[in-house]
């Protein structure tokens, strides 16, 4: 049986920008940060970069941060496919209602082997041999409800069957079984995620896996998160903030 503890996080879309011919724009980021500088450039139309500090795409998206012109950022997106972590944290994570989601149906694929093992029982040799054991018992339980589901149910034809057996059984399955998930936000509500789950107070997991959606971002929109700072707790976990703004 599979376990695990790193979440894997692609960034597999992001915005692209096709500037008008007929405006004189030009910057020197592309995609979704030279869309959203574009957006506040366009409410006053201040294609001449009047002001020397916001005059890079960098300093631009620093000072709408700072001043909470957030709403430009949400003309960009970025979308991320989430490997490697548990339901229990997806469950936390599709509260947020500005984000899209296409999760791995537990109806029609079988149920994912692997469990993933949170950070203070795969760092204890017999916590982890507990975790192992009890995942174990759970997926023999998993393979003999399916059995006797589809036994049951044997006048059913073969899909269909399978796949009411394969919802019933995946009931018994724990929080800690792993998942995947496509996701899709704006840069905003990506900012959002990240500074409500980036926090000490957030689940250890979920926090984790925001930090890594952070670095992630980071690499194909730098300017849009480069306030946020990722800092060692005394116990070797990290957090991730901003001082410059509170989201809303
Ligand atoms: C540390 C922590 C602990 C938590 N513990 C629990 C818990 O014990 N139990 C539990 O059920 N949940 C818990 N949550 C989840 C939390 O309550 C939220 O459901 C989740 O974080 C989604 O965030 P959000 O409500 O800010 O909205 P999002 O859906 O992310 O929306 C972002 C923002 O848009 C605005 N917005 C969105 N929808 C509306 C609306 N309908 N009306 C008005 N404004 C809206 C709000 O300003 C909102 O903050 C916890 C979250 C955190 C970070």
């Amino acid at each position: 049986m599979g376990e695990q503890t790193t979440p894997q996080v692609d960034v597999i879309a992001t915005s692209s920008f096709i500037p008008p011919a007929d405006v004189p724009f030009e910057t020197d980021a592309g995609g979704g940060q030279a869309l959203a500088e574009f957006a506040g450039r366009a409410c006053y139309r201040s294609w001449d970069k009047p002001n020397r500090r916001t005059a890079t795409n960098a300093g631009y998206l620093r000072h709408v941060i700072e001043v909470g012109h957030l709403a430009v950022l949400e003309h960009a997106t970025a979308t991320l496919y989430i490997r490697g972590v548990s339901r229990s944290v997806t469950h936390e994570l599709v509260r947020h209602r500005h984000l899209s989601y296409s999760q791995l149906s537990q109806r029609h694929v079988i149920a994912d082997p692997s469990f993933v093992v949170p950070d203070p029982v795969a760092s204890d040799e017999d916590l982890a041999d507990l975790f192992s054991a009890a995942a174990g018992k759970t997926r023999q339980a998993y393979d003999e409800l399916m059995t006797g589901i589809e036994q049951r149910l044997s006048g059913t034809e073969g899909a269909a069957r399978s796949k009411r057996a394969r919802q019933a059984a995946q009931t018994l399955l724990p929080g800690a079984r792993g998942t995947e998930i496509v996701v899709t936000g704006n840069l905003r509500a990506w900012r959002q995620v990240i500074a409500a789950h980036g926090s000490d107070a957030s689940d250890d997991e979920l926090r984790e896996l925001v930090i890594t959606c952070l670095e992630r971002l980071r690499g194909s929109e730098p300017n849009a998160f480069a306030d946020f700072v990722v800092t060692d707790l005394p116990d070797g976990r990290r957090m991730a903030s901003s001082a410059l703004v509170t989201e809303a």
